[in-house]
């Protein structure tokens, strides 16, 4: 049955009767699942103005009262991981483990953003001049604009919504319209939490609804997460509007792989995550550096561990790999396959004949992996963002590291070895924002940020951690003088928090 997915607006299910609307699929079944309310700039609007509402008590709610919502809303969330993780895999088709590994990593953040109290400290000078007393305090901003892309629905907004309004904000989320139902669970959770209404709202839909975000003059700062170009868009357009904006954008990972490397661990990790979520990861590799002259037996031992990947229903006990988003995506990805062979690139495994354990309409296509990819072909310069390895050869370190530092994109990277200089050496020179070494995939944990180098990100600070408290805050610094002595009443109760 067909469900509608409205939007989430002052604490309650706002629409249902919008007049545009967007279809929802089911992507292992190929099936519409359900539609979409689209905003315009009214349903817009009409979240900002409860968002505006709500900040003027929020802003001023106790750094207890915030925490102890968050150690609630966590509470809840760990015991409805299951139900939520469920909604990414029927939404997203990320399978099951991987959709609950999502959770995980969202549930990371707001474990930091409950404690805000410490995060939101500021500075104290005693006597910085006679009697007088010099301090920093940090404020909120007032409405933040939040606007997420598809592939992880229910991290992604985690990794903003928490520590913004753990700093006093009230927020307007925009997330992707292919997969809106999780962030509406999120809003629900919170709610249940004991969020007071309007601290957090969440519209759908597409560029009208950024567009109007972008332009709101009581929005004071936006953070948006998705491909370059938007991104990049986002960025000029809300700056130019006077908002505080940072943009994570697209990226193009490399793994580079030493002689040195132990072969097996980097095979496992190579296949792991270039194929793991369908390649539908922002820190998915998607380009392995093979340097001379490991490139034959690595490939060959790939090859092997593509073989046994298992590609299904993501809700399905025993599968690896799910679907791709949406129909058009797949094709838009599988297109890449026969592009590559004219190019002149080496197709070592087809994901197009690799066996399906699930429905066959649905938008599947298997892992494929290509050799001999040159950096002038699209399989290289191009965002996939789909099941599709590279392997170019290097002929050495140094022309490993010129190649990933040559890229436009530098979000993740790894190497693989295990001569400890070399990795050092690598950690220093290499012109991307997140290293990994032996590690494939090196998201940082909640208490470093996220967030890439070059078109990869669009602003000064990254995603949550330490940046999240100084992009969600702006400080005021106090200069103050008090006569002495100062008279207080008396109260002999025990000090509470309140
Ligand atoms: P996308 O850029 O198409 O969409 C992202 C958001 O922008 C969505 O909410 C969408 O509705 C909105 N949008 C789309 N087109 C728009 C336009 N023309 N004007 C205004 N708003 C627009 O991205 P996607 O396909 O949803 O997600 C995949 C992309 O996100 C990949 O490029 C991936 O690398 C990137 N990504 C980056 C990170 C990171 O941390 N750097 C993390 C996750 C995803």
């Amino acid at each position: 049955m067909s469900r509608r997915i409205t939007h989430w607006i002052d604490g309650k299910s706002w629409g249902g009767v919008a007049q545009r609307s967007g279809e929802v699929f089911d992507p292992a079944l190929g099936t519409v699942a359900g539609h979409v309310d689209f905003a315009g700039e009214a349903e817009v609007d009409e979240a900002v103005a409860a968002a505006s509402r709500a900040f003027e008590t929020w802003r001023s709610s106790s750094l207890a009262t915030r925490s102890s919502v968050l150690f609630a809303f966590r509470a809840l969330l760990h015991a409805r991981r299951d139900e939520v993780a469920a909604v990414l895999t029927a939404e997203h088709g990320k399978v099951l483990s991987d959709a609950a590994g999502e959770v995980q990593r969202g549930l990371e953040v707001v474990d930091f953003a409950c404690g805000v109290p410490h995060l939101l400290k500021g500075g104290f000078s005693e006597n910085a001049s006679t009697n007088v007393d010099v301090y920093s305090i940090r404020q909120p901003l007032g409405v933040v604009g939040v606007i997420t892309p598809f592939n992880f629905p229910a991290m992604v907004p985690l990794w903003f919504v928490p520590l913004a309004i753990a700093c006093g904000n009230t927020v307007v989320l925009k997330p992707s319209e292919k997969d809106p139902s999780a962030p509406v669970l999120l809003a629900e959770l919170f709610s249940e939490a004991g969020l007071p209404d309007g601290v957090f709202n969440v519209v759908h839909g597409d560029k009208v609804a950024v567009d109007r975000v972008l332009s709101h003059p009581d929005v004071k700062a936006v953070s948006f997460v998705g491909s370059t170009p938007v991104a990049r868009y986002v960025y000029e357009t809300g700056t130019r509007n006077g908002k505080r904006v940072q943009a994570l954008g697209g990226a193009k990972n490399h793994m580079v792989v030493l002689p040195d490397a132990d072969l097996d661990l980097a095979t496992d990790a190579a296949v792991s995550a270039g194929f793991g979520s369908a390649g539908e990861r922002c820190m998915a590799i998607s380009v392995v550096v093979a340097v001379d002259p490991v490139g034959n037996q690595l490939v060959e031992r790939m090859a092997k561990r593509i073989a046994d990947i298992r590609v299904g229903d993501g809700r399905r006990p025993g599968c690896d790999m799910g679907p791709l988003v949406t129909r058009a995506h797949r094709d838009r990805v599988a297109s890449y396959l026969d592009d590559g062979v004219t190019a002149g690139a080496s197709l070592v495994v087809d994901g197009r004949s690799h066996p399906v354990d699930g429905e066959d309409d649905g938008f599947w296509l298997g892992p494929t992996l290509f050799d001999h990819v040159e950096p002038s072909q699209a399989l290289y310069t191009d965002e996939i963002f789909g099941p599709v390895l590279s392997v170019v050869r290097a002929p050495s370190y140094e022309a490993a590291v010129e190649l990933v530092n040559a890229n436009p994109y530098g979000n993740g990277v790894a190497i693989f070895t295990n001569d400890g200089g070399a990795a050092r050496r690598f950690q220093h020179e290499i012109e991307v924002g997140m290293v990994g070494v032996n590690v494939p995939i090196p998201v940082p944990v909640s208490y470093y940020s996220f967030g890439g180098w070059k078109q990869s990100l669009f602003g000064d600070s990254h995603a949550y951690g330490p940046d999240a408290i100084h992009f969600y805050t702006r400080t005021k610094a106090v200069t103050s003088r008090w006569l002495d002595p100062s008279h207080g009443g008396l109260n002999l109760g025990f000090p509470q928090n309140t």
